[in-house]
């Protein structure tokens, strides 16, 4: 279980990351990601690794995915997350259980801000909260928002217990940096052709995409509690599926010219069939935010040299809701908006 007896040994200062006094979350950061390629072999091993790490670029009519071989990600993408293999591991975000290399940075007294030692992007954070707590977004939503304005320079994003977090257990967020995923570039266009515009005003704007290999809901707003409420209307609808413990989805959240950019990707299955198959018809691949923002990790060679642009238009139209299901929950979310 978590205790928080060692916080002050983990906590790293502003000085020790050569960081004057007024340094924002945004600089911390990346400091801290510099110190820790410093001291921590196993991080910069995999930093390194990722520096040459191969991708390939898949285009379609909508949209550009990129397929990243990364075998440090195996331990997520096979990650077992039911209740009996989580009982039995120990937690790996609890504050008690960080490798002694590791250091962090406070959020609100909440959260300590860590970097993801098998990254993904260049600069790739792990936001757990401090104490050992259930993965829900519900309760934290709003902590979500915070996180996205403090890291400016990183999209923050959110993984559903049954939806890629490997740590179901233990609350937490994680944030890459901004320019990474194709989603970011591409979103401007779906916005400007999207037929699908459920509602907008002066403080919130809603939209949504379909005809994107998967599907999303996109909120805008410069108001925080505006933004808050809204997430909760779509919620209530999910909620409605009946899911447990919570709707299953990935969320991206970014903040910029003073307004947030919520994108959340309501979900039909944890893992595509491939995942499960044998032989040759097999594809490690365990879609979570990242892969929903447009870049599919995959752990191993194999999978990365034979997959094709097929198996992912397969592989997201079975983890995302469908098509009629998309239609109702629009139709209902543009209805509770306007009321
Ligand atoms: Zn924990």
């Amino acid at each position: 279980m978590s205790n928080s007896v060692n916080l002050d040994d983990i906590i790293i200062s502003k000085r020790a990351l050569h960081l004057s006094e007024n340094s924002s979350l945004d600089e911390m950061a990346d400091a801290l990601q510099v110190q820790q390629r410093g001291v921590w072999p196993l991080y910069d091993d995999n930093a390194k690794g990722l520096e040459q790490v191969q991708v390939k670029t898949f285009h379609y009519a909508q949209c550009n995915v990129k397929v990243q071989f990364n075998p440090a990600r195996i331990k997520s993408s096979a990650a077992k997350v039911d209740n009996k293999s989580i009982k039995e591991r120990k937690c790996f975000l609890c504050t008690d259980a960080l490798p002694p290399k590791q250091k962090g940075i406070p959020f609100n007294d909440e959260y300590l801000v860590l970097v993801n030692p098998y990254p993904i992007f260049p600069r790739h954070l792990t936001i757990p909260r401090l104490e050992h707590a259930p993965q829900f977004i519900e309760p934290y939503f709003r902590d979500m928002l915070e996180l996205s304005r403090a890291l400016k320079s990183y999209t923050v994003f959110y993984n559903g217990p049954k939806c890629g977090a490997s740590a179901p257990d233990h609350m937490h967020f994680q944030a890459g940096n901004k320019g990474f995923l194709p989603v970011e570039t591409e979103y401007s266009k779906l916005k400007a052709t999207t037929d699908r515009k459920l509602f907008s005003n002066e403080h919130l704007e809603i939209f949504a995409v379909s005809n994107y290999l998967r599907k999303f809901i996109a909120i805008e707003s410069d108001e925080m509690t505006l933004l808050q409420t809204a997430f909760e209307w779509l919620y209530e609808l999910l909620e409605q599926r009946g899911q447990e413990p919570e709707p299953m989805l990935n969320i991206l959240s970014g903040y910029e010219n003073g307004k947030w950019r919520v994108l959340v990707f309501p979900r039909d299955k944890h893992r595509p069939d491939q995942y499960f198959a044998e032989g040759d018809e097999n594809i490690l691949l365990s879609p979570a935010s990242v892969d929903f923002g447009g870049v599919c990790i995959t752990p191993q060679e194999k999978d990365f040299k034979m997959i094709k642009a097929a198996d992912l238009i397969d592989i997201f139209a079975q983890v995302s809701v469908t098509d009629s299901y998309f239609d109702e929950l629009c139709a209902a979310y543009a209805k509770r908006v306007v009321e």
